[in-house]
């Protein structure tokens, strides 16, 4: 099969300009291409259609954006009362400072309960972490069991999608890649690709000694990790196996059960135009007598950043993000280059704001820029964070970390051109005669009204990846006063 962009997981430091590498072998791949334009534009379709039927979308955005602005307002509060509650109904909580330290708590949890083998449910916080590199160093073999994700495993990649994890593939190549890694017949009908991977998984079902989540929302007032999914393979693994261990971010924690009505009806809709997914479980301690499920509840509450984010009274809204990839379907950018092109686990305009958040922006000062701002990210996200204002806030701050000196020039020249640019947008006349010397100018490069190559640093930079229009013949002011004339 096509050998797809590499993605190092648990890599915590991005090379600068790998972006651009990344996203050219993207474009130069028509078949790439074209996964990624029909996946992206079927999900944006089905949005559309699920939230026109129903009444009061907006209003329950700004909900759930005041319900998140609430929770983070009061983090500190809430993470206490979601831990006293889910300790009283038999939890036990650990928390994780760092990725490392969120590893080394699930390796112990494993060694523990003597698990070997670990069934997972897709869960984004494990892929930031890197766990299934540290649990495979520890001798424990760990299965993802979401369908995309079992398929990326197979492959060696990360989730090229947020929602999505194996967007990038066709069943023609997922084909290949079971023949190859399963040894089964080839196959394109995806009924009998699924058929496939559910007898591969479950015979690790009934093996496995532990079985990890994350958690869409965990439920402050009563102590919930709530999780939803279309598979059933997230009730498999967190209710088979004899423990279960549910990775949650920080920044899943909801108020009050009621308001998990506010953010169920957003999720869906926005990520894949359901109205609801099929599964929703509420998972509260683990099981009491007479029920199904595990035996041991822990949940593993990871900052690994988080904390650092929230002190940025601005910067903290990307922690208002429940992960339903709507943005990335949205954005112009994400469509054209795909999720790996990013370069790590969080991929789209909320991945480029959440990557430098996680990572430290020197390591990911790529992403901000990796935008065209044309805000459809920000109009579609269901908590409504204003992604375009955040980018910019974070290219001005990547832009004074300029430490390379030719970056250092680039950075020197563009001010003085902007200050030029200032200087004669406050002047008719200087505006009026440098357009004019403009419009000569490009005589000598503008074809059939457009300029292809500028050879001037940094202008150069502008035509490397689009062509830029000629200046129209005549100005605005000149047609102004023929009209007038007329
Ligand atoms: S930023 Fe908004 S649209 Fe993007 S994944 Fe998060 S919640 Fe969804």
């Amino acid at each position: 099969m096509r050998p797809a962009p590499s993605l190092e997981m648990g890599k915590t430091r991005i090379q600068s300009g790998q972006i651009h590498e990344r996203a050219r072998q993207v474009l130069a791949d028509a078949h790439l291409q074209e996964a990624y334009r029909s996946s992206t534009l079927r999900l944006y379709t089905h949005r559309l259609q699920a939230i026109s039927e129903l009444p009061g979308f907006e209003r329950l955005r700004e909900r759930a954006y005041a319900l998140k602005r609430e929770v983070m307002e009061h983090l500190d509060y809430y993470l206490a009362q979601f831990a006293e509650n889910a300790e009283r109904r038999g939890g036990h909580i650990h928390w994780a400072a760092t990725a490392a330290e969120a590893c080394a708590v699930v390796r112990e949890i494993a060694e523990g309960a003597g698990a070997r083998e670990i069934v997972k449910a897709k869960t984004m916080v494990s892929e930031e972490i890197g766990l299934n590199r540290a649990l495979e160093a520890a001798g424990v073999r760990p299965f993802e069991t979401d369908l995309g994700e079992f398929i990326v495993q197979l492959s060696g990649e990360g989730p090229a999608h947020i929602v999505a994890p194996a967007m990038h593939m066709t069943r023609h190549d997922v084909s290949k890649l079971f023949v190859t890694h399963i040894h089964s017949e080839p196959t394109d009908v995806p009924e009998e690709l699924t058929a496939i991977a559910r007898r591969v998984l479950r015979e690790k079902f009934a093996r496995a000694g532990l079985g990890l989540s994350g958690a869409n929302f965990a439920v402050a007032e009563t102590g919930t990790i709530v999780l939803v999914e279309n598979e059933g393979n997230i009730r498999f693994s967190t209710t088979a196996p004899r423990v279960h261990v549910a990775l949650v971010g920080i920044e899943k924690l909801i108020p009050r059960l009621a308001d998990l009505a506010v953010f169920l009806r957003l999720l869906g809709r926005s990520g894949t135009g359901q109205k609801l997914t099929v599964y929703t479980s509420l998972l509260t301690g683990p099981r009491r007598p007479g029920e199904d499920g595990p035996e041991e509840l822990h949940v593993v509450l990871v900052d690994n950043g988080r904390v650092a984010t929230l002190a940025d009274s601005k910067m903290r809204e990307v922690l208002y993000c429940i992960r339903c990839g709507g943005c990335l379907n949205a954005c112009p950018v994400y469509r054209k280059i795909g999720g790996h092109a990013y370069g790590w686990v969080y991929s789209g305009p909320i991945g480029a704001l959440i990557t430098p958040q996680l990572l430290g922006l020197e390591s990911a000062r790529e992403l901000p820029f990796a935008s065209s701002l044309c805000a459809v990210c920000r109009d579609v996200c269901p908590v409504k964070i204003n992604i375009p204002d955040l980018l910019l806030q974070l290219r001005s701050q990547a832009q004074e970390q300029v430490r390379a000196p030719r970056e250092k020039g680039a950075l020197v020249s563009e001010r003085t051109l902007m200050r030029l640019w200032a200087w004669a947008m406050k002047r008719p006349w200087a505006y009026s005669l440098g357009s004019r010397l403009a419009r000569l100018g490009q005589r000598l490069i503008a074809r059939e009204g457009w300029i292809r190559r500028l050879a001037l640093y940094p202008l150069s930079g502008w035509t490397e990846g689009r062509d830029l229009p000629a200046l129209a013949p005549k100005t605005f002011r000149e047609r102004w006063k023929e009209m007038g004339k007329q």
